[in-house]
């Protein structure tokens, strides 16, 4: 899952970011700290920050790390210096709104930041993070509170942080500041502030912390308690008997399902039986959506039932434009659909080469792939037996799911070739842990 917290500097994003986090088990993301962390190595160059062509050449030399502390604080690594403390100065902060301006900037950010987003549930506060880099974020907030409040706040922070400045700092001063830098982030022609449609808007001025942080855990528990009773009546009740019936029968077991993320994807699985519609969508904790030819539709029970379970009927007569556009579809609308990118049923048991329609939806859609190893249907039900044995030993494992923004910038057909070789790749490591006896997590 992904929190989007966004808002101008001075609402207590960071506080309150950082103890969701903490409250949920989330990894916390600062990508304040990150346009922060750029303007430190542009100024250590002494590059002038309005200088955007020498900004853009000071990116092919910035190395970011991100460590954690044995206090659990998070340290700012540039190019081996640690600058935690030296990007909390206020012409750092000018100097970051400036850089983030420029496109090649936000967009080497959004990247890095895009990549560390599919690795785990994470809170990112930032400026951009609802509209623009996550906007399929599950919960969406956005912060605001009066300048003066802002500053205020912004100016006891310095003072608690670099004591030494207690002369120097004036109020007024901030105030000016802060609402210099609203205006550079709010006027940019890229990825300017302002609130995600879908976002919750919450006023900090007269909140205490701890009434933010609240609103916002309370607005995740009603996303988490949604997603896992996202299921309709009908769906539900035939999801439980069927579970149960390939539990029994063919002693289900399902693996990796932490690798499971809300939001579309497509659930791309090896296929060798009729089984295996079945078998990954029972394994799924939520609905999903699959193809079915539309012949299956006109036999009578089997049609009723499909048509029930999110079954689109698709035919060789219609061809393949038509069939993507219905699938892109489903998917823009935030819905999974589980395919099997190998085309046909294996025919020996083995792992076939994976077809390039999915690595075009995937790109067209721009959502997430989530491989899936199903081993056993294919003894259980192999490709000539007109029914599946009576018991069996049948197993579906969820691999890590891959992102359409790793491939985001690459040349149309590289980038298909690439997503191809990722999900080949996954699906015969997924298959190697589970032979060698499925220990520990699925790759
Ligand atoms: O949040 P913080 O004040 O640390 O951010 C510093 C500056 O970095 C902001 O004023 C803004 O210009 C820029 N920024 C951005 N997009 C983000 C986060 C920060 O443009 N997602």
């Amino acid at each position: 899952m992904i929190i989007a917290i966004d808002g101008p500097s001075g609402t207590g994003k960071s506080t309150v970011a950082k103890s969701v986090a903490k409250q949920l088990k989330f990894t916390f993301f600062d990508t304040g700290a990150m346009y922060r962390s750029f303007a430190w190595w542009v100024l250590k160059q002494q590059i002038d920050p309005h200088d955007e062509e020498k900004v853009k050449v000071a990116l092919t030399g910035f190395e970011y790390q991100i460590e954690t502390d044995p206090a659990r604080e998070r340290r700012y690594i540039v190019n081996g210096i640690d600058v935690s403390m030296a990007i909390r100065t206020q012409e750092i902060s000018t100097a970051a709104s400036i850089v983030a301006k420029y496109p090649d900037v936000r967009q080497t950010m959004v990247k890095i930041q895009r990549k560390y987003g599919a690795l785990e549930n994470t809170v990112f506060e930032g400026r951009d993070m609802g509209t623009v880099v996550f906007p399929q974020a599950e919960v969406k907030v956005f912060l605001t509170a009066k300048a003066e409040v802002r500053a205020e706040r912004r100016y006891r922070e310095l003072l608690i942080k670099f004591p030494d400045l207690t002369e120097s700092l004036s109020f007024e001063q901030i105030l000016k500041e802060t609402e210099e830098r609203d205006r550079n982030d709010m006027t940019r022609a890229i990825s300017p502030l302002k609130k995600a449609p879908d976002a919750i808007l919450i006023d900090t001025s007269y909140l205490t912390a701890q009434q933010v942080i609240d609103q916002i855990i309370a607005q995740v528990k009603l996303k988490q308690k949604k997603t896992s009773f996202s299921m309709g009546i009908f769906y539900g009740v035939v999801y439980w008997l069927a579970r149960l019936y390939l539990k029994l029968f063919y002693r289900l077991k399902i693996y990796g399902l932490s690798h499971f993320r809300s939001g579309s994807a497509i659930i791309a699985a090896n296929h060798a039986s009729y089984l295996d519609p079945p078998v990954v969508s029972i394994s799924c904790p939520e609905e999903v959506h699959f193809l079915a030819k539309e012949s299956l539709f006109r036999v009578p029970v089997l049609g009723f039932l499909i048509r029930h379970l999110n079954s689109h009927p698709v035919s060789r007569d219609v061809g393949d434009a038509t069939t993507f556009r219905l699938i892109i579809n489903l998917l823009q609308k935030g819905k999974k659909i589980i395919l099997f990118p190998e085309g046909n049923r294996t025919a020996d048991g083995q792992l076939q080469p994976i077809e390039r329609g999915l690595a075009f939806l995937t790109m067209k859609a721009r959502c997430r792939i989530q491989p899936v190893y199903i081993s056993g249907t294919f003894k259980v039900w192999p490709p000539g037996r007109p029914f599946p044995k009576f018991f069996g030993r049948i197993a579906c494992v969820f691999g890590s799911p891959i992102e359409w923004e790793e491939f985001e910038g690459l040349e149309k057909r590289e980038a298909e070739k690439q997503i191809t070789e990722r999900m080949k790749r996954a699906l015969y490591n997924l298959k190697n842990w589970y032979d060698a006896g499925a220990k520990g997590f699925p790759p």
